[in-house]
């Protein structure tokens, strides 16, 4: 029996998932959180993991890091919005697929079956030399931003803004969205604090090379964007 690792912390949709996989014959390890799940990746050595985005304790992108440090199985995330972020991030990080929420047991089922049918797991390789994207390239394999060579040194937040506004430069983002895409729960901050990080964004920036905070410019009234020809 393949055993599968399911990391979801909504007990409605998780034990939906449990039976429709135990009905097709798998073996399932549900954990509710990420840590939990993580414990049991390594005492249980699963031969799938379905991870959601949004764990209580840290995202299911977190914890596909964590377990890649270890272990090359297929991962399939599970994600509440059809955000192009989660997407990237996701897939850049060697996942394997994503399904957004609301879906059907069945297909999660036929997914993964599909994955594993592909055979041995090639894990995404990173690209050794992504495009230069004004002076600034996301290395997806160590999550970190680099800036005309050198790595910036940013917290989680500001990495998760910065690879927003890289996503599509030049698209203004407003407050709203960055902190929708940035921040797992958006409700406990305001919009200031998407301006405090883009000033510290700035001023990284800025260390590396002078004058390039514009690099990351404001719309009066709008939001930020970055700017596609720095
Ligand atoms: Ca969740």
């Amino acid at each position: 029996m393949t055993r599968v690792l399911l990391i979801e912390d909504e007990p409605a949709i998780a034990d939906t998932l449990v039976y429709a996989l135990e009905t097709e014959c798998f073996t399932v390890t549900h954990a509710l959180t990420g840590s939990e799940g993580l414990a049991a990746a390594a005492r249980e050595k699963p031969a799938f993991a379905i991870l959601d985005i949004g764990l209580p304790d840290m995202t299911g992108l977190e914890v596909c890091r964590k377990l890649r440090e270890t272990s090359d199985i297929p991962v399939l995330f599970l994600t509440a919005r059809d955000g192009e972020v989660d997407r990237i991030l996701g897939l850049e990080l060697g996942g394997d697929d994503y399904v957004t929420k609301p879906f059907s047991p069945r297909e999660i089922v036929a997914r993964v079956r599909a994955i594993l049918r592909r055979g041995s797991h090639a894990p995404a390789p990173a690209p050794a030399q992504p495009p230069a994207r004004g002076g600034l390239h996301h290395d997806a394999s160590t999550m970190r931003i680099h800036f005309d060579g050198s790595p910036l040194d940013l917290t989680a937040h500001e990495y998760k803004l910065l690879l927003v506004l890289m996503g599509q430069p030049g698209r203004v983002f407003t407050r709203d969205q960055l902190l929708d895409h940035a921040w797992q729960d958006p409700g406990a901050v305001t919009d200031r604090t998407v301006d405090a990080h883009i000033k510290s964004i700035r001023a990284k920036l800025r260390l590396t090379r002078d004058g390039s905070e514009n690099l990351i410019e404001t719309r009066r009234g709008l939001g930020y964007s970055l700017n596609p020809d720095c």
